[in-house]
């Protein structure tokens, strides 16, 4: 009896000590599962997380099937692990194109498991315990801890809203930094700024003055740049997505990260990448072979081929990044239309498949609870998934902590959906308007 209480009594010793890494803690929380859930188990119409509801252009997914059953049978094997051959080539060719420099397909350009892992090699790779790297508010909500995991700590600056005055809706345009404020955040200890244009959640796509200067500050002070332009072709109204890449002084200090989701509407193959100097990449490809190594081979065979086919289409009616964005404006013009009808004010965005919206004129239908720890934007877009079936994403979502009860009046909606799901929202939102004024 003795003996089996003390065995008792050593493994429950053992079992109290913590068992997780420090480094994970205060991030365990994570929106996307959260609300993924909630939208599966309550939306009939999931305007929700970013994917579309249509199906990837037929050339991508022909390009899969000849991948998988075209007698190639290495194409089911590993491939070479920074990126399958055909498809860092292809992409050199056209980055070189869109950045007007030579690259390197083995050294310029790395493949990742979408660019999610693009991001999470950057932070492993170029931050440092103590780094403080800069983060333009909102921001897609991977990089707060992504930045604690590596041991470095996230500054905020935000996109302050200025409402226009001569009643016209408000653009993401109208959201900026403040270039005073942007500037005070540099410092000695600042090791990168994370830009993400286009802008998830706002759309907002950043002007060349507004890249200017963020260069500007990035060279003042030697800081590396993450430009996550996973949204690069989804621009609206004659825009132009500009690389901060291409700015000078520049290249030399930022990595690009894309993903093949985004650009073709397959968010599903989750194959992503990375391009800027070797200097950088480097030690991206020390995180990226001491982690996940390689990524799959059939996928990226079909990605490259997709853009082989854009390369050859580059600029022409026919090209996908010609048509996705066309298609695209006319759904955010639609959303834009509903929301706007209904009193759900639209912030119309200049890029992304993304709109945020004020639900401010929703609030009475949603009671606030005092002094809760929830944010009211997540009371309401739970409320909004339960009692009326429509999934969206709280803004604040995208805020850090202590900024996050600064902005709780406004919800996400992706529109990259079918003319269907498009409608079938609109209905939901029609008939709620009605019961609100009857
Ligand atoms: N960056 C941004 C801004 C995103 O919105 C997303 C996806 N929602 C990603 C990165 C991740 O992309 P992927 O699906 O290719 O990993």
């Amino acid at each position: 009896v003795k003996a089996s209480n003390s065995l008792s009594f050593s493994l429950q010793a053992k079992m109290s000590r913590p068992v997780q890494a420090r480094r994970l803690e205060g991030i365990d929380k994570n929106i996307w599962v959260d609300f993924v859930k909630l939208a599966a188990t309550y939306s009939k119409v999931n305007l929700g997380q970013g994917f579309p509801d249509f199906p990837a252009p037929e050339f991508l997914t022909e390009a899969l099937t000849r991948a998988l059953s075209g007698g190639n049978h290495m194409l089911h094997q590993y491939t070479r692990a920074f990126g399958h051959p055909p498809l860092v080539k292809v992409l050199a060719q056209f980055f070189e194109k869109l950045l007007g420099r030579d690259l390197d397909p083995m050294t310029n350009v790395m493949v990742t498991v979408g660019a999610y892992q693009a991001l999470f090699c950057c932070f492993q790779a170029l931050v440092d315990e103590g780094d403080e790297v800069i983060i333009i508010e909102p921001f897609f909500d991977c990089y707060e801890p992504m930045v604690k995991m590596a041991g470095g700590t996230p500054v905020f600056v935000p996109l302050r809203p200025n409402p226009p005055k001569d009643g016209r809706l408000m653009s993401s345009a109208d959201w900026q930094l403040d270039p005073a404020e942007l500037a005070s955040k540099f410092s000695e200890r600042t090791k990168a700024i994370v830009l993400n244009s286009p802008n998830n959640p706002l759309g907002k796509v950043f002007s060349r003055g507004e890249l200017g200067l963020i260069a500007e500050l990035c060279v003042k002070h030697d800081v590396l740049c993450i430009s996550d332009e996973v949204y690069e072709w989804l621009v609206y109204d004659g825009k132009q997505h500009i690389r901060i890449a291409s700015l000078q002084g520049m290249w030399d200090r930022t990595v690009i990260v894309g993903s093949a989701g985004k650009t073709f509407s397959a968010t599903g193959w989750k194959v992503g990448w990375v391009v800027g100097p070797d200097r950088l990449l480097q030690h991206l490809r020390t995180v990226h072979q001491n982690s996940v190594y390689h990524c799959a081979t059939i996928a990226q065979e079909a990605v490259a081929q997709g853009f082989q086919r854009e390369l050859m289409l580059y600029g022409k009616p026919e090209s996908y990044f010609v048509q996705l964005p066309k298609e695209l404006q006319q759904k955010r013009d639609w959303l834009v239309q509903t929301l706007d009808g209904v009193g759900m004010k639209p912030i119309v965005p200049e890029g992304t498949y993304f709109l945020v919206a004020d639900i401010s004129q929703f609030k009475s239908d949603v009671p606030d609870v005092p002094n809760s720890d929830e944010p009211y934007d997540y009371r309401f877009a739970k409320w909004m998934v339960k009692n009326k079936g429509l999934a969206a994403i709280p803004l604040s979502a995208f805020y850090s902590e202590a900024h996050k009860n600064n902005y709780t009046n406004f919800i996400r909606f992706c529109f990259a959906k079918e003319e269907a799901t498009l409608k079938a929202a609109n209905d939901i939102l029609q008939k709620w308007k009605q019961e609100k004024t009857s």
